[in-house]
């Protein structure tokens, strides 16, 4: 059974986007995972159709209303669905790479994209709602960062990337950043590759890349150190 992801969206145009293309895009074609795209507007009703209202107790911008996205979500994803709903929001939990994992292992996800100020709470709250946020800075919408969970789970289903094993040292992976990489010319504007790189020593180039990987997380993320010391500690 292939991963299903269903996404709301005001801007069902911006679908699949990006996921058109290379590998998540052939992994498309293929049947390795497929997507549904709702457009919340059609769940509106009277003549205007409105989708948002001004908020609550005043302020700047609108709301998306909890009555028209409730029943998008419904049509789409009913109370039995296994698969987690997932909506965007910069209020979320960070996304990271143990969650785009588990996901990986579910039946598929349901996303729903922002937009205005952001959702009524209610329908949060009632549609178990997982806020989720890709990173510490604010969009105009939850597209494109659909866009970015689905790219990063997508790229780990089964025969979806080519050398199954390319995922396992990559950053985040091994809770470190990922060393250097060098490919030819062998000498590029003065410089040349390391030459533990083209020594032909497995064990040495092992150890060299690990050595980087620790220092470059050092300098770059003292975070994911402690995190990683941590996780020994327990
Ligand atoms: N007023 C909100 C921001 C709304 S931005 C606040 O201050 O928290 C409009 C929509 O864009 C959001 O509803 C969300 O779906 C999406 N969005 C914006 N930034 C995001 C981020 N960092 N991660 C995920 N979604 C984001």
């Amino acid at each position: 059974m292939s991963f299903h992801a269903s996404v709301l969206t005001l801007y069902p145009d911006m679908f699949p986007g990006t996921l058109d293309q290379s590998l998540a895009g052939r992994a498309l074609e293929n049947g390795v995972w497929k997507l549904d795209v709702t457009q919340i507007r059609d769940f509106a009703s009277g003549k205007h159709k409105n989708v948002d209202d001004t908020p609550a107790g005043g302020g700047a911008g609108m709301v998306l209303r909890a009555d028209v996205l409730g029943r998008a979500i419904d049509a789409v994803s009913p109370a039995d669905d296994p698969r987690p709903r997932l909506l965007m929001s910069p209020r979320g939990k960070p996304l990271d790479q143990e969650r785009v994992r588990a996901l990986t292992d579910g039946p598929g996800v349901v996303i729903v994209c922002g937009r205005f100020e952001g959702v009524d709470q209610r329908v949060i709250d009632q549609r178990q709602l997982e806020e989720v946020s890709i990173g510490d800075y604010i969009l105009s919408g939850g597209e494109v960062a659909a866009q970015v969970v689905l790219d990063a789970i997508i790229r780990l289903l089964p025969g979806v990337m080519g050398n199954d094993t390319s995922g396992e040292s990559e950053s985040f992976e091994t809770g470190l950043l990922e060393h250097p990489h060098y490919t030819r010319p062998a000498e590029w504007e003065g410089h040349s590759i390391p030459d533990v790189l083209v020594s032909g020593n497995h064990g040495k180039i092992e150890q060299w890349r690990r050595d980087q990987a620790e220092k470059l997380t050092k300098q770059r993320r003292p975070d994911l150190i402690a995190a990683l010391d941590k996780k020994k500690q327990s």
